[in-house]
């Protein structure tokens, strides 16, 4: 070490040369510190680092993560004989997308339910239900998802009366496309153990007939909670289908990283999530953030998640989490726990606000607010528990009055903790006031935009909120021309796809579904959108040392697209498709076999041995690639979902 040192003194007025000679040995090795697994160039290549656009034309990929990209010429210094070269024929790379608030395990589960989007009327809807009902394995419930009261012609959520021409002797559920309100027939209530006498839990309410004396059927948020947990858990072969069709559809989308981001809205969700970890079934990670509220049952069982597992018995998770801090930081066989997920308050027409709402939904009277979902105290406390922990706390907002909860109960814990890396993401953060703005940045939180809540139900958000609120709402190029973070997200399933290119567009477009555009200051580039989406979703999920951009060291999770989006005119962004996606250098979804490429190494399947982020990842997932003919029929019924569900009233 000294010897070196005398020698650059002394060789000191060479020492320009020399330090040129180490950096062109340093870059040289970096390049040949071995041969590639794969290599692309062809097309255009974007790296997502940066506030500008950047690109590179080719990429090299070793073990799962990115070993070199810049100019052809020195990337094709990492070629041997094993290596894949492939020519994207003119299409774009980019990191893959990541999801940074969505339902996946939710949305699985909706897979194997009836398609309630755009039905018209409760007839078609009864009928959707019935045809439905020859598929429901015994002992399952008779479930339909993605009815909107307001699209209905009635204009209301279906009765119990209604639902029982269903079934008699099956428990009967349908819940709104928002997942905020549902109903049932009176199987269900009777196997839930609901009556009219049953109090309203805190945060919800089950509508009874104008006697007070029985249930009407529907049931509203906390209420809906209550009858949902006890829907009988999928197991076996059902089991895997919930998560392997959704990961597949997520994949579909591009995007490398999923979410959960409510485990436990259902009793058996801690159930499927180990039977994924157990068979390793995830082709793409996972983060989640369990569903906190009412009990600590769910935040304890999420934790044993987190928990070396099978090596320690259920119930001992957090004193495991006491002793290994870090295994919530880490992914086990690709699903991580994350989060603390809180909801503040509901949905479009029940957000929780400080100026009354333009026109009061239907039933509310005089003026009307919204409503508060949990009380300070609760919030307090879990800010309490968690802001000095690695679990982010994600808090479902889309009133102002929300957000000012979550502002008083972070700067309380600034105040008692101080101020800590804990990112708290306001879930949608839909209407945050100019006075918030510099609270938000001083804490650093992060709202994800739901921007298809403008292109899918603009028209009737503008109503409920009013024009002014509505042009405010989502305020993404207020954020970025602030410099502060924000992502977009889909909240699948109440978006009805998964899709991170649709909130791309809607996001750069802001065009309702009458074709106003609502809010034009607030319309980002597209290069804005798309960071919303790779860049900034990693950095909200604290990923972004191995995920978000393209460079070296990080992660080998691509997407290919068949245009960029920089390059074409934004109304064209929707119909830009996903090619490719590839997750740690391995391809598991591919659109057509049309890129050019040769033969596939057989070991370039491996996932990454060393990344400190995945702790069993020597093990590489298990994962079957999902015969076309499953993705088609995925693709379909999510299409059905989209044609259908435009909410145009
Ligand atoms: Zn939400
Ligand atoms: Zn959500």
């Amino acid at each position: 070490m000294k010897m070196t040192n005398i020698k650059i003194l002394k060789y000191s007025i060479t020492g320009l040369s020399i330090l040129s000679l180490v950096w062109i040995f340093m870059r040289s090795t970096s390049i040949t510190g071995g041969v590639a697994d794969s290599i692309y160039l062809g097309g255009d290549i974007l790296t997502m680092a940066g506030n500008e656009p950047a690109y590179v034309e080719a990429l090299a990929v070793k073990d799962g993560k990115i070993l070199a990209l810049g100019a052809k010429d020195e990337v094709l210094l990492a070629k041997g004989e094993s290596t894949k070269v492939v020519d994207l024929g003119g299409k774009t790379l980019l990191p893959g997308f990541i999801d940074s608030h969505g339902h996946m395990i939710l949305f699985g589960k909706n897979l194997m339910d009836a398609n309630l989007f755009g039905t018209p009327d409760i007839d078609d809807l009864l009928a959707r239900m019935k045809a439905h009902t020859p598929n429901v394995p015994e002992g399952q419930w008779i479930v339909g998802m993605g009815y909107s009261a307001r699209v209905l012609k009635e204009g209301r959520t279906p009765t119990i009366e209604e639902l029982d021409t269903v079934s008699t002797d099956r428990p009967v559920m349908i819940v709104d496309g928002s997942g905020h309100l549902a109903s049932g027939n009176s199987v269900l209530f009777k196997a839930t153990g609901i009556t009219a006498e049953t109090p309203d839990p805190v945060g919800g309410n089950f509508s009874r007939k104008a006697d007070g004396k029985s249930l009407l059927g529907p049931m509203e948020e906390t209420a809906l909670n209550a009858v949902r947990i006890q829907r009988p858990a999928f197991t076996g072969e059902l089991a895997d289908q919930v998560v392997t069709g959704a990961a597949a559809l997520w994949a579909k989308h591009g995007q490398t990283t999923a979410q959960e981001g409510g485990l436990g809205l259902g009793a058996d969700d801690i159930a499927l999530v180990r039977n994924a970890i157990d068979k390793k079934l995830l082709p793409i990670d996972l983060y989640i953030a369990a569903k906190d509220t009412a009990t600590d049952d769910t935040i304890n069982a999420a934790y044993s998640i987190a928990s070396d597992y099978n090596k320690h018995p259920e119930g001992t998770s957090l004193k495991l989490l006491a002793e290994r801090p870090d295994l919530d930081k880490r992914y086990i066989n690709r699903v991580r726990l994350g989060g603390i997920k809180f909801w503040l308050d509901g949905s479009p027409d029940s957000c929780w606000m400080t100026k009354p709402f333009a026109v009061n939904p239907p039933g509310k009277e005089g003026e009307f607010l919204g409503y508060q979902q949990i009380p300070d105290a609760v919030l307090d406390a879990a800010f309490d528990k968690y802001w000095t922990t690695n679990l982010q706390i994600n808090m479902h907002m889309l009133g102002d009055a929300a957000a000012d909860q979550a502002l008083r109960a972070i700067e309380k814990a600034v105040k008692k903790y101080g101020m800590r890396d804990h990112r708290p993401v306001f879930i949608h953060g839909a209407n945050l006031r100019e006075d918030q703005l510099a609270r938000i940045k001083a804490v650093g939180a992060i709202p994800s935009f739901l921007t298809t809540s403008l292109s899918r139900q603009g028209d009737s958000v503008a109503r409920l909120w009013g024009p002014e609120r509505a042009a405010r709402a989502n305020a993404a190029n207020t954020f970025s021309k602030l410099g502060m973070p924000f992502t977009f997200s889909h909240d699948a399933p109440v978006s009805p796809v998964p899709s991170i290119l649709e909130l791309v567009d809607a996001g750069v477009n802001r065009i309702a579904p009458s074709g106003a555009v609502l809010g034009p200051d607030e319309r980002v580039s597209a290069y804005v959108a798309l960071r919303a989406v790779t860049a900034m979703a990693a950095y909200q999920i604290k990923e972004e040392k191995t995920k978000g951009t393209l460079e070296a060291g990080k992660l080998a999770d691509l997407v290919i697209l068949d245009k960029n989006p920089l390059k074409v005119e934004s109304k064209d962004i929707k119909s830009i498709s996903v090619m490719e996606t590839i997750k740690e250098g391995r391809t598991i979804f591919q659109k057509s076999p049309s890129i050019a490429s040769v033969a596939e190494r057989p070991d370039a399947a491996r996932s990454a041995t060393n990344c400190d982020c995945h702790v069993h990842s020597s093990s590489a997932p298990k994962f079957q690639p999902t015969s076309q003919a499953d993705l088609d029929a995925l693709s379909r019924l999510a299409s059905a979902a989209a044609s259908t569900q435009g909410e145009k009233q």
